[in-house]
């Protein structure tokens, strides 16, 4: 399963909505007819409603997604979800290594790796999410967290084509800040760069680049038209179907 080369707009739900609520946005997200747009959109609701979103929207094109998966195939791991058991009922992506289950799971770059390697394995779509605190980009160390997760994140990855990397500053996330789009525009660079030399120019032009944090309708295609940017992760704006359209025409 080879990843398409339109941009990505991903849609992370977290512990977010109930079933009568995903029912509406599905209406409104298929009578808006925004899933034919030039992008490749994808939802990743909470575990218990992928089933359900795959029925109504995988059949019009839209990717969905989990926002997380266990280490191991199986075993005994009470409470949690494998990433075979993901493939088996037709999940497309996962997303691994997101700041909240770094910092509420206590999940380590290790960690994530094994994660990582599980959902390549299972033949999904990977997005390995990484991103400083606040303290450590005012102690200038933002570049090195990012590049140690990243390296640690991809060990043992021979083929990058189901591979995203979201770049996500923690403290972007749900605060409303952004960081300068300069900013944004040098990580950016920096990660397709360090990709290149350690993986090679295969590997840096196949994996595909997302940011993500406060994205909302306001400055979407600004963060879009930035070099090396191949597509978003949105968080709280992505609960808001007007929003999300907007984020998916922009
Ligand atoms: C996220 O948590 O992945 C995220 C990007 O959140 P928000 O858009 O709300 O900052």
């Amino acid at each position: 399963m080879l990843k398409s080369k339109k941009p990505l707009i991903a849609g992370n739900w977290k512990m977010n909505k109930n079933l009568e609520e995903i029912s509406k946005f599905v209406d409104v997200f298929l009578k808006s007819g925004v899933e034919n747009n030039k992008k490749d959109v994808l939802i990743c609701p909470s575990y218990l409603h992928i089933e359900f979103l795959i029925k109504k929207l995988k059949p019009y094109g839209v990717k969905i997604g989990a926002q997380n998966c266990h280490f191991r195939e199986k075993g005994p791991f009470t409470g949690e979800v494998s990433a075979p058991m993901f493939k088996e009922i037709g999940v497309d992506y996962v997303m691994v290594g997101h700041s909240e289950c770094r910092t509420l799971r206590n999940e380590s770059n290790e960690n994530i790796n094994l994660k990582l390697l599980n959902v390549l394995k299972n033949t999904m779509h990977v997005v390995l999410c990484v991103g400083e605190t606040l303290e450590e980009r005012k102690n200038f160390r933002a570049l090195d967290i990012i590049l140690n997760q990243i390296m640690i994140g991809l060990n043992n990855v021979k083929n990058f084509d189901e591979v995203f990397i979201a770049y996500e500053p923690v403290w972007a996330i749900g605060s409303g800040k952004l960081p300068d789009l300069e900013d944004i525009k040098n990580i950016m660079k920096n990660i397709r760069d360090f990709v290149r030399k350690k993986y090679g120019i295969r590997a840096a032009d196949e994996i595909g680049i997302l940011y993500g944090g406060s994205v909302d309708s306001c400055n979407s295609s600004k963060i879009l038209s930035i070099k090396n940017v191949d597509g978003l992760l949105v968080g709280s704006a992505s609960l808001n179907i007007k929003e999300f359209i907007k984020i998916i025409k922009s």
